[in-house]
């Protein structure tokens, strides 16, 4: 490979690995918009679960209000698993993955966190 070939692919893999870099923290802002979306139905489903407890001659949960937060919880397992595949599919681009207990970056084929000890399961 002549200098000019070197200095091309050298070009051609510095733009590819800005692209994994756009790629990624495009997939990371999804991801924490899906997780913000899920706090939301989490604090909805925590005032309905209160409304249930506590309503006039109610002895607690009630079907009628099972049925109002069902779809909240639908669409927080929908956005879970969403979550999950845009995490795979950062694991790789980048070859590596997050810790789910503290965050912290290791290797895609690390079983351990080496931050907080944590297992990755698989
Ligand atoms: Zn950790």
């Amino acid at each position: 490979m002549n200098f000019m070939d070197k200095f091309k692919s050298g070009v051609k893999e510095a733009g590819n690995k800005a692209k994994i870099v756009v790629e990624v923290n495009r997939l990371k802002m999804q991801n924490s918009s899906k997780q913000g979306e899920i706090d939301k139905h989490w604090q909805e489903i925590g005032r309905m679960v209160y409304e249930a407890e506590t309503s006039a001659g109610s002895a607690g949960m009630n079907p009628e209000l099972s049925a109002r937060w069902a779809p909240l919880i639908d669409r927080v397992n929908v956005l879970k698993e969403e979550i999950q595949a845009n995490l795979l599919e950062i694991r790789l681009l980048t070859n590596e993955k997050d810790c789910p207990k503290c965050g912290y970056k290791a290797a895609a084929d690390t079983q351990f966190c080496v931050q907080c000890g944590s297992g990755f399961g698989g």
